[in-house]
């Protein structure tokens, strides 16, 4: 793969990469990764699945990672590309942000650059030649420019070790941001050579994922997929009636702290930051219509803490990297659940808790559905109104919404109870819904099943509506009989009963009720149903919810001296012209403050503190932490972390890490396994019977040693119903699972799937 390696340029430290997956030993090859990571970034641990991604990478296979924001994706190409003897070519979508990453990068020491439409041809060849020179290691680029032939031709006289597609879902028409250039990139590495391609996304659903490793033509990729959950994040769901005295109770409760408020069009983002200003907020509005500049502005009044509201439409978000966002409210309904998902996940960055609340009313579907009438194009109206079903499903849900969100985007997560919800923070009873059902039921059959639950609800409790009296449906034996519950409670009742498969919508433009086979089976037998409700009481009072539990705050710090360090570092920023975390982030800056770092070795051990930032900024921080820490009397803390705990906490300390006696033979095994072949290909390769190979396998993946397992797996219902035996027995013991399942399955399949939810398991943040 490096077809000239006479080019190591001096930042690499002339390393060449020992590879530890060659089974030549890991613990040389381990410390000089280690080392790279200390010295170029300043961080003593990687983050979970970093390691394995760019032990990935570094054995020159293509890889897939989907990681949540924040996740540290970037890393997983930029140390690699460190390591490699050529260039790595980074592609990524936005101008803007390629401008900060970079910025970033040289902070660092680290050789890199880009080449974009805004700048001169003169200035982009200057950047190509240093590039070509080996004197930028990192080379970021557009996709629209990747598919200049001017630049293929260049690149392919380029000695290329790594390809990273940065924000990899704009390949995917399925996703939200789709950018036609993506679908080309295929091509860029018949340029390229034979580079492996990593491709980076914080946002995936399972087609998307899909369209990802199709359209980019990834060779048995490396998949690597993070837990999504953001622990920290409150989600709930709020009736929008008396949404606008909620909304300020909301923005009071968070008073001077940042939040985004999301709202459909431009007219109502200006029409509610007036309000909110009127109410004495200091808020915005942001939307595509108003002039960059204008724009820019607002961001970085918000960024600064001048604003505290932004009111926006969803185009607001991109590129922005604020911490500490308290609160996200969507005034009106998500584009999809994958954009509530990216749009919430700006909240809590710092991984403090803060709150996602949406407000809905039956009216926003409505008008949804309008605007769906009006796409032109068949497929993507189908598409639209899709995402709009799915958007609804998790609004009207009553059962877990983060489960639901996560399963969305095809994560395995099964906690019977998240305690970050709404609907699980909410103290439920069981009540028996036998009668309500039936006469749900029985409405929608003697209405010809052709109406969608207000008319039904209507019909149930009697009101004389003009539809109702038109058809006649005041005449029917059901008219007036549901004394108990009102329409809210049906609607739900509806939600419930078709999530029991006693219900369906019709396809379709009306939303009519058509009852199943299982309902009328369910009317027929007198069967007794029971469903979970919220109790009363509590649900109509409007109380804060109770917070998530959540990791214990870090150890303390000065918030003084962190003020007056942010202080210092905007300066330095100004001084530079880059943003602030080009500098130091917020999390550098708290472990600076819990530290008082007083010598030059201190400072080193910061975590985000590399070389070049020690060189660079050591002398005036510790400068100024010296002269506060004698004027406040401040003595470094006993027993110092070495990092905010609410950081130490997702990741695993070197010293849990499991044992890494795994023998070449069985490492072998994994490396044939995961190049793609079948059990019966392992097993004949390496002499062994096919059961053990599952138990070598076992063994790897209990060593934590990366493999790829998803090409043996069972088709996917049936492996669900093995996952589903599985936990039902508990998760570990298979002969159980396979009592239940049948003899039609086997131990080995079952062994695989275990092993793959061992995988997704231990790939979940602890
Ligand atoms: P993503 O692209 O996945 O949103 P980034 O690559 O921007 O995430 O990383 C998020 C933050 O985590 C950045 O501030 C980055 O410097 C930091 N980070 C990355 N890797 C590590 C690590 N191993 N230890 C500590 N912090 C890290
Ligand atoms: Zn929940």
């Amino acid at each position: 793969m490096c077809r000239e390696a006479a080019r190591i340029p001096q930042d690499a430290g002339g390393l060449a990469w020992p590879g530890w997956t060659d089974g030549t030993g890991r613990p040389r090859g381990y410390a000089a990764v280690l080392e790279l990571l200390k010295k170029h970034f300043g961080y003593d641990r990687f983050l979970p699945l970093q390691e394995s991604i760019i032990d990935s990478v570094m054995a020159g296979r293509d890889t897939f990672a989907l990681m949540p924001t924040g996740g540290g994706k970037s890393l997983c190409y930029q140390l690699p590309a460190l390591a490699l003897p050529g260039l790595t070519l980074v592609v990524s979508p936005l101008i803007a942000l390629m401008k900060d990453q970079v910025d970033a990068l040289q902070a660092n020491g680290i050789p890199a650059d880009f080449v974009n439409s805004t700048m001169t041809a003169a200035g982009a060849a200057e950047v190509q030649r240093r590039a070509a020179d080996g004197r930028v290691k990192l080379l970021y680029v557009a996709p629209e420019r990747a598919e200049l032939p001017e630049f293929r031709h260049w690149l392919a006289a380029q000695s290329v070790s790594l390809i990273a597609i940065d924000e990899a879902h704009c390949v995917s028409m399925w996703g939200h941001d789709f950018r036609p250039a993506y679908r080309k990139l295929s091509q860029l590495r018949e340029a390229a050579g034979p580079a492996p391609v990593i491709a980076l996304t914080a946002t995936a659903t399972p087609q998307v994922r899909q369209d990802i490793l199709s359209q980019l033509g990834l060779r048995q990729p490396g998949v690597f997929v993070s837990s999504f959950n953001r622990p920290n994040l409150t989600y709930s769901v709020q009736p929008k009636k008396g949404a606008q005295a909620a909304l300020l109770a909301l923005l009071e409760r968070h008073r001077r702290r940042s939040a985004i408020i999301y709202c459909q069009s431009r007219k109502s983002t200006e029409e509610m930051a007036e309000m909110l200003a009127r109410q004495g907020f200091r808020a915005e509005a942001y939307h595509a219509g108003l002039e960059a500049g204008q724009r820019l502005d607002t961001q970085n009044r918000f960024i600064r803490d001048e604003t505290h509201i932004v009111v926006a439409t969803i185009a607001f978000g991109m590129g922005i990297d604020k911490p500490d966002v308290r609160l996200v409210a969507h005034y009106d309904l998500p584009g999809s659940v994958e954009g509530y998902y990216q749009e919430t996940g700006r909240a809590g960055r710092d991984g403090q808790p803060s709150d996602c609340v949406a407000f809905y009313s039956y009216a926003d579907k409505s008008k949804q559905e309008y605007f769906i009438r009006q796409l032109e194009d068949e497929t993507e109206r189908e598409r639209a109104q899709w995402r709009l079903e799915q958007v609804l499903s998790l609004y009207q849900r009553r059962t877990c919404r983060r489960r639901f969100v996560l399963n969305y985007l095809g994560e395995d997560w099964d906690a019977a109870n998240c305690g970050g919800c709404d609907n699980c923070l909410r103290p439920t009873e069981q009540y028996d819904a036998t009668e309500p059902a039936q006469k749900l039921l029985s409405a929608a059959i003697r209405t010809g099943q052709r109406f969608g639950v207000r008319h039904l609800a209507a019909v149930l409790l009697g009101h004389s509506t003009s539809k109702v009296l038109e058809r006649g449906h005041d005449k029917l034996p059901v008219f007036g009989i549901e004394q108990d519950l009102s329409l809210d409670e049906l609607r739900a009742l509806t939600e419930d009963l078709k999530a029991e498969g006693l219900l369906e919508t019709a396809d379709g433009e009306y939303a009519s009720l058509l009852v199943t086979d299982q309902g009328r089976a369910f009317l027929k037998n007198r069967e007794t149903l029971t469903l979970t409700r919220p109790i009363k009481a509590a649900s109509e009072s409007r109380t804060p919810l109770h917070r998530p539990r959540l990791p214990e705050d870090g150890a303390a710090y000065d918030g003084g001296l962190f003020r007056e360090l942010s202080a210092l570092r905007k300066r330095l920023a100004d001084e530079r012209g880059v943003r602030a975390f080009v500098i130091f982030s917020n999390r550098t800056l708290e472990d600076m403050a819990r530290r008082v770092p007083r010598s030059v070795p201190e400072f080193a051990q910061v975590s985000g503190v590399g070389q070049a930032k020690l060189n660079d900024f050591g002398g005036p921080f510790l400068e100024l932490i010296g002269r506060y820490a004698e004027q406040h009397g401040l003595e470094p803390p006993a027993g110092q972390p070495s990092m905010p705990d609410n950081l130490r906490q997702s990741r695993l300390p070197q010293e849990e890490q499991p044992p890494r006696e795994v023998s070449l033979r069985v490492r072998e095994t994994g490396r044939i396994v995961s190049g793609g072949a079948s059990l019966a290909q392992a097993a004949a390769a390496q002499g062994v019977t096919e059961e053990r190979v599952t138990h070598q396998l076992e063994r790897l993946v209990q060593a934590g040693i990366p493999v790829e397992l998803w090409h043996l797996l069972p088709p996917p219902a049936r492996r669900m119903r093995i996952e589903t035996a599985l936990r039902a027995t508990g998760g570990e013991l298979l002969k159980p699972a396979r009592e239940l399942l049948g003899e039609d399955y086997g131990y080995i399949e079952l062994r695989l799937v275990r092993l793959v939810m061992r995988q997704l398991r231990a790939a979940a943040p602890v």
